[in-house]
């Protein structure tokens, strides 16, 4: 490993390098216990830090002897669960070498990277457009380029060999989301020679390579593609972790249905609704039959708490509460299910009680009640609750961007930081509106 360039930017680095490259300040060892503010943009100072390992350059001798002790220790005293902390870091600063999606990080990156990973955004932006988006999505989609994204999962799979484990299975977890801001079941990628995948494609190479499962939620699909990644995780469903089906009045097809009966357009508000209703059965009969675990298997209904006040632009156009409640979601809950083509899946079939799962899986309602993201525009106030922060994890971006997320109690909404560094990803990022 050779250091060619360091600059240090700032005189408040929470991350930095010594000329020798062999220390870092105290908290550099330790993010995963940092303060939130620590997280904020702006304390990620280094730039220029440019460590070149070289294509074809393997971790030396000594990190491969040592990474082999720890283990060995671990083994010994029976340890079962391992990651990056509980090495010394310094000794394994070249555990990247040679891997060029890596290249920029060394070992003290890929620890922050991967101490609270919990999402890759394969892509970012939703179509689906609900009045009530907590993740704040934009219309403009953004895909990884798979190219790029098999770099990824292929690097993650000789980190994995060199460790003897996966750094990215923190905490245990097996399993990461591929999303956040937008719907993993729309999620098309193409390679540089024009082919196309979908998240089913894209599950499986991350499970063969990595042996980390796919955690989805959807909000619906009407592209054949998405049909077709759901009928593959039908057949081959070891690649998927959980399924959590968001049903909802919030959705854009449910509120044009409702903008256009209180314009008096019973006809054109029907279009979407059953456009709506047909999208929302066809997502419960195609996935009924993965054979998830009864508790990865989940509605989410969610609705307007009764507590929560629309907006004031809500109400001018002549919306209601009523028109989101728990009533509301409830009916059109029962509508969906009473217009499956499947008599074999009742609703009676999802149990309201986690303690008691039904035959498919667990109805879950959730009752919205604050205003972050895009539901600002929805709900009027924000029930007074206090602003704690709750957790933090690491996000991996379309474009190969590495981002903190800071959550405070039930708030789902991203609130980014960048970290200084990002993977190298070689092949253009796929934009569309
Ligand atoms: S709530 Fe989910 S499905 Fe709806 S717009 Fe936001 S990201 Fe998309």
């Amino acid at each position: 490993m050779q250091i060619q360039k360091i600059e240090i930017t700032h005189n408040k680095p929470l991350y930095a390098f010594n000329k020798a490259n062999t220390q870092t300040l105290p908290l550099a060892q330790n993010y995963g216990n940092a303060p939130s503010s620590l997280y904020r943009a702006n304390l990620f100072v280094v730039k220029n830090n440019k460590l070149s390992f070289g294509q074809n350059e393997k971790p030396s001798q000594e990190t491969l002897n040592y990474i082999e002790l720890i283990r060995k220790n671990h083994a010994e005293m029976g340890i079962k669960s391992i990651n990056l902390r509980d090495f010394d870091l310094d000794r394994i600063q070249d555990i990247c070498a040679g891997i060029d999606v890596f290249k920029d990080l060394d070992a003290k990156d890929l620890n922050f990277l991967t101490h609270n990973i919990e999402e890759i955004m394969l892509s970012r932006g939703c179509s689906h457009q609900c009045v009530h988006c907590g993740a704040d999505s934009s219309k403009k989609i953004t895909t990884m380029n798979w190219n790029n994204y098999e770099d990824l999962v292929n690097g993650i799979a000789v980190l994995k060999e060199r460790l003897g484990f996966n750094p990215f299975n923190t905490g245990g977890n097996t399993s990461i989301f591929p999303f956040h801001d937008a719907e993993p079941m729309m999620f098309i990628s193409k390679d540089n020679n024009g082919n196309k995948y979908n998240i089913y494609d894209a599950a499986k190479l991350f499970y063969e390579k990595t042996g980390t499962k796919f955690n989805i939620t959807t909000a619906g699909w009407h592209h054949p593609l998405s049909q077709k990644a759901a009928e593959n995780f039908v057949q081959d469903p070891t690649c998927i972790e959980s399924i959590s089906i968001s049903i909802h009045p919030f959705h854009r097809y449910y509120v044009n249905y409702l903008k256009n009966l209180k314009q008096n357009n019973p006809e054109q508000a029907n279009k979407w609704k059953e456009k709506y209703i047909n999208m929302m059965s066809n997502v419960i009969e195609t996935t009924a039959d993965l054979g998830l675990k009864i508790d990865n298997y989940v509605i989410d209904l969610q609705c307007l708490d009764k507590d929560a006040e629309l907006s004031d632009y809500y109400i001018k156009n002549g919306f209601k509460k009523t028109d989101f409640d728990e009533n509301a979601s409830r009916k059109l809950l029962e509508e969906i299910f009473s217009r499956l083509k499947r008599k074999d899946i009742k609703l009676s079939d999802f149990s309201n009680d986690i303690n008691k799962p039904g035959k498919y899986g667990t109805l879950f309602l959730r009752k919205i009640f604050n205003k972050s993201g895009r539901a600002g525009n929805l709900i009027k106030e924000e029930r007074s609750r206090p602003s704690v922060f709750e957790s933090s994890n690491t996000i991996i971006g379309p474009a190969g961007e590495i981002f903190v997320n800071s959550e405070e109690a039930g708030n789902v909404k991203l609130n980014l930081s960048r970290y200084h560094k990002k993977l190298n990803f070689k092949h253009p990022t796929t934009i569309k509106s």
